[in-house]
């Protein structure tokens, strides 16, 4: 079992990596479930600043949403991270974005589709949850667990995304992923019709089997290079594929 320090400060790096990459700003928020003792680790909320978290700064929540040790309050929208811990064995770690170029496909009318060999993880495609409105509570929380079923990461209409993975390493990984066959697709349309990988064929491409392997890699990768980063907005900043 991990323990509260380390997971504690595995969500600090994860969202500093965030931050980092222009991911992550003034809203956004990232969790970590520890199974054992069924408590949510949560980053704070909106005006916090994701770029300089510390394993201090994690707060700690229970299924219902109250904080089981301080007094600062989690998210307005814990009901998102509470709902996939608590319902889906694989979703030990959950990300809540508005990332640039994903938050798009939850405005356009038009689905997303993987584009590149990496998004082929997104096979089975990227739901969208309508309700605009922010999760705050647990019955809109069942809902968007609903809408996301058993998949990897949800659209939100009008907001941003949810990503979902065994680790932060996954979620990390899902999202840089996500977001940038977002962004190709909308780069390779400047040039004509863009072709996209079917369901069938992302399977055919094996992507689950070693992206937990690859996922580490990123993390390692990517943590390296926060390590050294001046914590500054808008440097530091690392294409997935340049
Ligand atoms: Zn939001």
């Amino acid at each position: 079992m991990a323990t509260e320090q380390e997971l504690r400060e595995q969500l600090a790096t994860c969202t500093r990596i965030f931050a980092m990459q222009g991911l992550i700003g003034l809203f956004g928020h990232v969790s970590v479930f520890q199974p054992e003792t069924k408590t949510v680790f949560v980053t704070p909320g909106s005006g916090s600043d994701k770029a300089h978290f510390m394993a201090s700064d994690m707060i700690p929540i229970d299924l219902t949403g109250k904080p089981t040790t301080g007094q600062i309050p989690p998210p307005v929208e814990w009901p998102i991270h509470t709902a996939l811990h608590a319902h889906r064995t694989d979703a030990l770690a959950v990300a809540h974005l508005h990332t640039p170029y994903a938050t798009l496909f939850g405005i356009a009318k038009r689905e997303f589709h993987p584009v590149t060999l990496q998004g082929t993880v997104f096979g089975e495609g990227v739901p969208l949850y309508k309700e605009a409105h922010l999760v705050t509570t647990p019955q809109r929380g069942d809902a968007m667990l609903k809408t996301i079923g058993d998949h990897r990461a949800l659209l939100m209409r009008g907001h941003g995304i949810v990503v979902a993975g065994k680790s932060l390493a996954e979620v990390l990984f899902a999202s840089l992923i996500l977001e940038d066959d977002a962004k190709k697709t909308m780069q390779a349309a400047a040039l004509g019709p863009v072709e996209h990988f079917s369901a069938d064929e992302c399977k055919t491409f094996n992507a689950e089997i070693d992206f937990e392997r690859r996922a580490n890699r990123a993390w390692e990768f990517f943590s390296r290079i926060e390590s050294q980063w001046d914590h500054q907005g808008g440097t530091g900043k690392i294409e997935l594929f340049p």
